[in-house]
């Protein structure tokens, strides 16, 4: 390491690279872009055929018999909540250790949420924990593949069996992803897949789920459009002509539109090789890392194939003279686009407030202290995953 580069930015030095590289980023092609053109210039703007071949497509991808695509992936975890039929007083179990989202769907239908903590080694819910809170009230269980690495499917399904209870599974991490030989997306009751910009593949905003059960597709049909419905079998008169519809529940506009829909038709084409680049990206920094005294590689359990959505490491603060801050704050002076995935969800204000306190999951409130997301999507190029080595290496040198 030459002297100016020594000397870390924050302090004056010369930062590792020139330009700021960001956590994650969306990957569009020219065809992207054609599709999405060709698609302004259809008739339909909304909801027409390329919806339908989206959908299609992402089932076939994760080997699940239908799929509802939604406005955005927090829309169809909202979808995924009316479906499994949650209401007030319905407890649904989740885990801290990731974005609001997976908590808030419950709320939206009334319901409670009950946080099991994590494993320690995966972060992970601990399925040993989610059967010790399982009431007479449960209704589901909300796993979430934290880094695209699948949960326990196996255990929670079988303790889903075992007491009548609903699993969706929040794989808005793990696209592209399979546990024990099977595709994620295949394996729980619902699979919500999200389509923002930094995961797996983008449709702008968009979300969707996949699901084996017809009864759960229809619902799910229903509550993306206003709760209405033109099959004659969901009405309850017969149909008075031609234009009848009825408004059987209440439901939301969450549609996804053709525009939206197009470009995540083009971009799934692609799946295999942006996971196949994340892949080989953590195999590069696994094995610069693996001997760091400062660092806990990220662990994975066997059966589970990830498709890497995010990279997080542990720091080892025993070792080092600082605390997290710091090391944040002096790699994005070196242009590398740390993040913290997530500040556990009970201790937000909203859950705060309801009641939730600090100290219930405490594997994943020592974890938060600790973790750090290094950038990490398949458009990076060599350099890049070079350049966030050298930084993440001379920081904690320094500190260390
Ligand atoms: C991104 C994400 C969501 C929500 O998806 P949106 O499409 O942004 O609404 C839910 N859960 C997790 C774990 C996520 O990372």
């Amino acid at each position: 390491m030459s002297a100016n580069r020594g000397k870390l930015a924050i302090h004056g030095g010369n930062p590792v690279r020139d330009t700021y590289l960001s956590y994650g980023k969306q990957w569009i092609s020219m065809q992207d872009i054609e599709a999405v053109v060709q698609t302004l210039q259809s008739p339909f703007l909304t909801q027409g055929p390329r919806l339908k071949e989206f959908e299609e497509a992402v089932a076939d991808k994760v080997g699940a018999k239908y799929a509802v695509a939604f406005s955005n992936g927090t829309a169809a975890l909202h979808g995924a909540c009316y479906a499994a039929g949650i209401t007030a007083g319905d407890e649904v179990i989740t885990t801290p250790m990731t974005f609001a989202a997976s908590a808030n769907c419950v709320r939206y239908c009334g319901g409670t949420v009950v946080f099991a903590d994590i494993r320690p080694d995966t972060y992970n819910i601990d399925s040993q924990k989610i059967r010790s809170l399982i009431t007479p009230r449960t209704r589901a269980i909300i796993p979430v593949d934290f880094t695209g690495q699948p949960a326990e499917l196996s255990e929670i399904m079988e303790i889903a069996r075992e007491y009548n209870l609903l699993v969706i599974e929040d794989a808005a991490h793990s696209l592209g992803a399979s546990y024990k030989g099977k595709r994620v997306g295949s394996i729980a009751d619902m699979t919500m897949l999200s389509f923002h910009p930094v995961k797996h593949i983008t449709t702008g905003e968009g979300g969707i789920i996949t699901t084996n059960s017809k009864d759960l597709y229809n619902k799910l049909l229903l509550f993306r459009s206003h709760g209405i419905t033109r099959e004659a079998s969901y009405m309850h008169k017969q149909s008075e002509g031609p234009w009848y519809y009825e408004m059987v529940d209440l439901g939301y506009n969450y549609r996804m539109t053709d525009l939206q829909a197009a470009l995540g038709r083009s971009q799934i084409e692609k799946l295999d090789e942006f996971v196949n680049r994340r892949r080989q990206i953590v195999s590069e920094y696994n094995q610069r890392f693996a001997n760091n005294p400062f660092i806990k590689i990220p662990y994975q359990l066997d059966g589970c194939d990830s498709s890497w959505h995010i990279y997080v490491i542990q720091l080892n603060l025993e070792n080092l003279v600082v605390g997290r801050k710091e090391i944040f704050e002096a790699l994005i002076a070196e242009n590398i686009g740390v993040n913290v995935h997530y500040i556990p969800v009970h201790l937000h204000p909203y859950y705060q407030n309801l009641g939730y306190k600090r100290g219930i999951a405490p594997t994943s409130e020592w974890l938060y202290e600790r973790i750090l997301t290094l950038p990490l999507f398949p458009a990076m190029i060599d350099q890049d995953v070079e350049d966030v080595i050298a930084g993440v290496e001379k920081v904690l040198s320094y500190y260390g």
